[in-house]
């Protein structure tokens, strides 16, 4: 055990006593008040906090639901470098068809100037946001550009959000599938040099979840987006878990921020993969308000734990052996029953754990089975070999507290990571 391993809450984590004098009846219900808002009021709020912490949004704008690209001139129009100079589009040939030829129609009768780059990755099937595709951009990068817009999901939304903040453009996403919680980020995940790289880059000033668009996607982006969403019940254990354990900052107004945008996902399940435009808009705000719960924390905690640590691992372990991996988001769903069997069985033995109430594994395979994901890792593609693995050693991805730390605290890690792995590959 070495002391990177130990040290898995760092001190600036770790909660601060809040003076009680301050927790008003008035104090806590104007904290509460973001419970009740409406995404698009969301972009530059800000509160004190009954976690002792002051939150704000620091994102400008946000256009969501049926037609919101139609909108998008009401942003520009408030950006002089838009307006003078030229408008770069980023999208890739499937976006393109999905939403850059409605986004382009909308700008060009508005008036504006748009250059239009296509990115693509050889003898691959999918873009893929590597050095080629940043060199690509950024040869095209002329000085007449004033603005980049991308018009896509993860990988067109984050290397839009580098190159744009690398160069000090502003830049727009309209998402075309509802099928993570990146767009609200200042994340932005690359493959360079063969290895997978989380850098820092901006807001997008505005996101653009227009239902219309995202309507289209295929049924395994609706799945993502489903993964990643349910996922954040077994984050939101993890945080509850480390701040019992660890006394660990925790936020509950965030928590329960990001819980009741996932309940209400999981109420519409069907209507969702129906494809219904209010079930697709309950889904594109639960997406963005995770990530607006990270950005409000300043860490990914209500977003991310251990479901996403094992998803990490099989990506990780995919990108060396030059091998496709699953989405994101289906790596997360599934990720998510084995964490939540580790709970189980440790809720047996620990009262702290029981406290928790981790989402029972059986739940979230009764969900995730509606939406038509992957319950076993064969199913998902994911070897029982790296399975096995991933249980035994994904807590080491990141130095961050969840289950399998306080398993292997415990001395039962590996017992345990073979009880699910048995159940889980038969
Ligand atoms: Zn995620
Ligand atoms: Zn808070």
């Amino acid at each position: 055990m070495d002391s990177k391993e130990e040290k898995v809450v760092l001190e600036w984590q770790r909660s601060e006593p809040v003076d009680p004098s301050i927790l008003t009846e008035e104090f806590c219900a104007n904290a509460r008040k973001i419970l009740d808002m409406g995404i698009e009021e969301m972009p530059g709020y800000s509160f004190d906090c009954v976690c002792g912490k002051h939150h704000s949004v620091d994102m400008k704008h946000l256009l969501s639901g049926s037609g919101a690209v139609e909108r998008l001139p009401e942003i520009l129009e408030n950006y002089k470098e838009a307006k003078d100079k030229k408008i770069l589009l980023l999208c890739d040939k499937n976006t393109w068809v999905a939403g850059g030829e409605k986004t382009i129609s909308v700008l060009e009768k508005a008036g504006y100037n748009v250059k239009i780059l296509t990115l693509e990755t050889e003898n691959y099937p999918v873009l893929v946001p590597n050095e080629h595709a940043l060199g690509t951009v950024l040869a095209n990068l002329t000085d007449d550009i004033g603005f980049m817009i991308g018009v896509g999901s993860g990988v067109i939304s984050d290397i839009t959000k580098l190159v744009s903040h690398k160069t000090g453009r502003h830049s727009i996403v309209v998402g075309t599938a509802p099928s993570m919680d990146g767009y609200a980020s200042i994340n932005a995940a690359f493959v360079i040099g063969g290895h997978k790289i989380t850098y820092n880059a901006h807001y997008h000033t505005c996101i653009v979840a227009d239902t219309k668009i995202m309507q289209t996607a295929p049924d395994e982006l609706f799945r993502a987006g489903y993964g990643d969403i349910v996922g954040k019940y077994t984050a939101l254990s993890d945080w509850r878990l480390t701040r019992d354990v660890n006394d660990e900052h925790y936020c509950e107004i965030t928590a329960q921020m990001v819980e009741n945008a996932v309940n209400i996902c999981v109420d519409n399940t069907e209507a969702y993969f129906r494809r219904e435009e209010s079930a697709i808009e309950r889904m594109n705000e639960a997406l963005i308000l995770t990530g607006i719960s990270m950005g409000i924390t300043g860490y990914t905690r209500p977003a991310s734990g251990s479901e996403h640590h094992l998803s990490h691992y099989w990506e990780l372990d995919a990108v060396e052996k030059g091998i496709p991996h699953p989405l994101h988001g289906n790596s997360v769903g599934l990720a998510s029953i084995a964490s939540a069997e580790v709970y189980d069985i440790m809720s047996k033995r620990f009262e702290v754990v029981a406290n928790v109430k981790a989402p029972k594994p059986d739940f979230l395979r009764e969900i995730y089975s509606k939406a038509g994901s992957a319950l076993t890792p064969a199913e998902l593609g994911v070897s029982e070999d790296v399975f096995r693995a991933s249980l035994k050693n994904g807590y080491k991805i990141r130095p961050r507290y969840t289950i399998f730390n306080f398993t292997r605290d415990h001395g039962m890690l590996e017992e345990v990571a073979d009880m699910v792995a048995d159940k889980m590959c038969k």
